[in-house]
């Protein structure tokens, strides 16, 4: 494998938010030395993995957690096998997730020396209640401050996460927060449905089907009046700021994840894995000098197909009309025209792809086509 796109996963938090099924550790069930610990097994998984990464890499992602909880200096320790500044280039994406906690103004720019040129801050939502229900340990306040930040450590390229579907969150506030946001110059808003599992104690405040839908249908309406494209059915960006990692995975190219419960996947190979989501059998494994692999699925020709199909129904260049390939298909296909789902794609003739409605509505079109 010469993986084009490398992940890194940071797994400290300052607090677990109820609502997350990431790997991340709180500060709370952390000890003094696992900062330490991590370093070092990073650093020993770095080692294991140096030589199958692609010569220049398209993108590389910190995420977690919280990777600006992790200082630039015991970064730069762990990372040091893969050679990483001889492998980025002007065009390479380098992106770092962060939460308004945890971004100073001199850590900031710490991180840019270090090369990462893109930010992606969780912001969740603009009202102090609400981020407390979610579990957030930032206010209103300290996200504003946090964009002022990224702003003035010179990112120009930053992208910042909104949760919508939140219990008691209402169409107003989302267009004041989207307004708030877009008066900062972010490149990208990722905005994702809240989903809890049914034992979570928030399930039945959920808002029912047709006020999400609505909360959806608007968001897309607003951000494209800020001169936004929804590209991906949960992302939005200005012209020529699509994230180039999270395209990477949709468009099913390579990808090397370290780091607890990071995955990977190898076209080549055929091939995708996942690590260990313990901080201590991850550590315990690279120290014996084994890849820290939980399991491997090796893929068929059909499993391939059926990701080949998800992938291109949650972007916005859809898929060509040829995969349309029985009159069963044709004839769902014409339905889902029909009910505004899908329509002919506006600048090429020979594919289809999803409407606004229908990213909303993504599984019902899944499902409709037999996938
Ligand atoms: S800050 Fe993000 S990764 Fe950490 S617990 Fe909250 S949602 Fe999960």
């Amino acid at each position: 494998m010469k993986a084009e796109s490398l992940y890194i996963h940071f797994p400290f938090c300052e607090s677990k938010c109820h609502y997350c099924d990431f790997y991340s550790i709180g500060r709370e069930k952390t000890k003094t030395t696992d900062a330490d610990f991590y370093e070092k097994a990073l650093h020993a998984e770095c080692e294991l993995w140096a030589d199958q990464l692609a010569p220049r890499l398209k993108s590389i992602f910190f995420g977690g957690g919280t990777p600006s909880m992790t200082p630039v200096e015991s970064m730069r320790r762990a990372l040091e096998p893969l050679k990483l500044s001889n492998k980025v280039t002007s065009e390479t994406e380098w992106t770092m997730e962060a939460n308004p906690s945890s971004v100073e103004l001199e850590s900031l720019k710490s991180y840019r020396d270090l090369g990462v040129n893109r930010v992606s801050m969780g912001v969740q939502a603009m009202r102090d209640d609400l981020l407390l229900r979610l579990g957030r340990v930032h206010s209103r306040d300290a996200a504003l401050r946090a964009l002022e930040n990224i702003s003035r450590a010179g990112f120009t390229n930053f992208s910042v996460d909104l949760l919508c579907g939140v219990p008691g969150q209402t169409i107003e506030d989302l267009s004041s927060a989207m307004e708030v946001l877009t008066s900062f110059p972010i490149t990208h808003l990722s905005c994702y449905l809240l989903t809890l599992p049914k034992t979570h104690r928030m399930f039945r405040e959920l808002p029912k089907d047709d006020d999400q839908l609505a909360h959806l249908l608007f968001i897309d309406e607003k951000m494209r009046s800020k001169g936004f494209r929804h590209y991906e059915i949960s992302n939005f960006a200005k012209p020529g700021f699509e994230a180039k990692h999270n395209l990477v995975y949709w468009q099913g190219g390579s990808y090397l994840g370290l780091g607890p419960s990071a995955h990977s996947f190898s076209p080549t190979d055929r091939a995708r894995w996942k690590n260990v989501s313990s901080l201590h059998a991850y550590g315990k494994k690279v120290g014996l000098g084994e890849k820290p692999i939980e399991w491997r699925e090796d893929l068929t020709d059909e499993q391939l197909d059926l990701e080949r199909w998800m992938l291109a129904l949650r972007l916005d260049q859809g898929f060509p009309r040829t995969w349309l390939d029985s009159p069963a298909r044709l004839q769902k296909a014409a339905g889902l025209t029909t009910a505004g789902l899908i329509e002919p794609h506006p600048e090429f003739t020979d594919r289809l792809r999803l409407t606004p409605r229908g990213f909303a509505l993504s599984d019902q079109v899944i499902q409709t086509l037999g996938i």
